[in-house]
């Protein structure tokens, strides 16, 4: 009777937990894994998705370190409205081009036409500025540094996807207007290394860091600062986040000028401006990338719960007395650690076996659970199960509050390590055209020396696309068919040899570039 309670339990959880292996369909385990983990649910509006509270905490998190970044170098937040007039959107003619095909507009209130369409952020240059020229009138007014936590709309056309590119997302942007560019740039950099110190510092996930090519930038900017992540399952670059340098075009365009410090005798100067942003992108990005066929895996140094206390042992001779001695045992432990700022647990429904709730907790991602029953109380003692590797450490209760800490920044390091290994190992240098969709086919990013040019790098995405050269490369059936884009220029270069040819047109390479496909 007992087995087959036991096997009835396991079906139970095999049915709950996830039923698609992440290395034959991706894209279904990805689903499976953020809807039964309980990050995120399906919306009926396509492209749009409801953010649970497991992801939201992680959001938060993100929030927390990131703001407090930002705040250290002067920037407040603010708040500006979502609605846009077409008047202002349309100021800046680049800019606009870029998002036009994605902007969402309101054109209705209950039953009568607007006069005139209002359109919805897809980002708030054109929102903010006009009022950068009302309010900065002096270089004392400079540097003005605001970001806002707010979500924008973009009707993105291509294929949606949780978290990494939905229709409507989370995200923040700062705006900053400066005095000199070398200001606005060193700012730029600066932001750049946040962005950076969110994936690895955080999430656990490592980024390649370099500038976007001229056609990737962003619309209506100077230039793009990016940090780029790797998925390893379909070999996809994903953009990480971006910083933008957007020297004195806006400016110009909404006329935020302040008189020349130097004196009066000197005319009126544009500010130089940035602005960059990150978005909840970052927690599909992570997800991808550490979780397993049991589920989530998340870093303890964003998950909402580091830490689950299960007792265990308790079978149908345990006494009322020995049990409710292990449940105390079990609290105690989970006070002790709640006490020493752990973000911790218990789950001491009897209900359940510890192996169905392991299994649940597996599934949720919670970094380590904290085992204890009668054979580890007589040798003061837990048993401690991390969740990435189900490595075991029999810990002695003495010693509870300095080991916890410190299985989970191991857990934490191990994870960056060991995706470190893949994106490192998986970004290769690639010299002769030839060599360089069959690369890609094996699921790399490719570092090639290249010339820059615009029409040499959409020659690499449609010949890369598929076949080239007339030659049928063999593919794995899964491989996406699409070409390689241009993912960053990386500010670590390695070296071009002396007259090194652009790997695929005839003129000189001016720098390696990081190509791939991508999200
Ligand atoms: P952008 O202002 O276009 O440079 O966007 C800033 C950041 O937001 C990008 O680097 C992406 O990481 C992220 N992002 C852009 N579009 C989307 C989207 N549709 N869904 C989620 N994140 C996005």
């Amino acid at each position: 009777n007992a087995t087959s309670t036991i096997s009835a339990a396991l079906e139970d959880a095999k049915l709950i937990g996830i039923t698609v292996d992440k290395g034959l369909d991706f894209s279904g385990w990805y689903q499976q894994i953020l809807t039964k983990g309980e990050m995120l649910d399906y919306y009926d509006v396509s492209g749009c998705y409801i953010l649970r509270p497991a992801s939201y905490a992680i959001w938060e998190m993100i929030q927390k370190w990131f703001d407090e970044k930002i705040k250290s170098i002067g920037v407040q937040n603010a708040y500006f409205p979502m609605f846009v007039s077409s008047r202002v959107l349309e100021k800046e003619k680049d800019h606009v081009e870029g998002f036009a095909p994605e902007v969402a507009w309101v054109t209705r209130a209950g039953s009568s036409d607007l006069e005139e369409p209002i359109a919805i952020r897809p980002t708030s240059e054109t929102v903010m500025y006009p009022y950068y020229a009302k309010w900065i009138r002096s270089y004392r007014d400079l540097p003005l540094k605001l970001n806002q936590w707010n979500s924008v709309v973009r009707w993105e056309f291509k294929h949606p996807q949780p978290f990494l590119r939905t229709r409507e997302f989370l995200w923040q942007e700062g705006h900053t207007a400066h005095l000199t560019a070398e200001d606005a740039e060193a700012e730029v950099m600066q932001i750049l290394d946040f962005y950076a110190g969110v994936y690895e510092e955080l999430l656990a996930v490592p980024v390649v860091k370099g500038r976007k090519t001229e056609k990737e930038k962003f619309a209506g900017g100077d230039f793009t600062t990016t940090c780029e992540g790797y998925i390893p399952q379909t070999g996809r670059g994903i953009q990480g986040a971006t910083s933008h340098h957007l020297g004195q075009n806006f400016s110009k365009m909404f006329n935020i000028t302040v008189e020349n410090p130097l004196g009066p005798e000197h005319p009126k100067v544009n500010v130089y401006q940035n602005s960059w942003g990150l978005s909840t992108r970052v927690i599909g990005v992570m997800v991808m990338i550490h979780s397993d066929n049991k589920g989530l895996v998340i870093p303890p140094r964003v998950s909402q719960q580091q830490a689950v206390v299960i007792p265990v042992g308790i079978t149908k001779k345990t006494t009322d007395a020995q049990r409710s001695h292990i449940h105390e045992s079990a609290k105690e432990v989970e006070s002790r650690l709640k006490k020493a700022g752990i973000r911790i647990f218990g789950d001491y429904n009897d209900n359940y076996t510890p192996g169905w709730k392991f299994s649940q907790y597996e599934l949720k991602g919670i970094p380590i659970r904290i085992e204890i029953g009668p054979k580890d109380i007589e040798k003061k003692q837990v048993v401690i199960v991390r969740r990435n590797d189900s490595n075991k450490y029999v810990v002695n209760l003495e010693e509870l509050e300095r080991r916890v800490p410190e299985i989970l920044e191991e857990l934490q390091k191990d994870l960056y390590s060991k995706a470190k290994e893949s994106f490192d190992s998986h970004r290769v240098i690639v010299e002769d055209w030839k060599d360089f969709v069959p690369s890609l086919g094996k699921k790399n990013v490719i570092l090639a020396p290249w010339c820059g040019e615009t029409a040499c790098e959409e020659d690499i995405k449609d010949s890369s696309a598929k076949k080239d050269d007339g030659e049928e490369y063999e593919q794995d059936e899964k491989a996406p068919s699409m070409g390689a884009k241009s993912l960053c220029i990386p500010f670590d270069q390695p070296k071009l040899r002396p007259g090194q040819k652009c790997i695929k047109c005839s003129l000189l390479a001016r720098y390696y570039c990081m190509f791939g496909r991508s999200y």
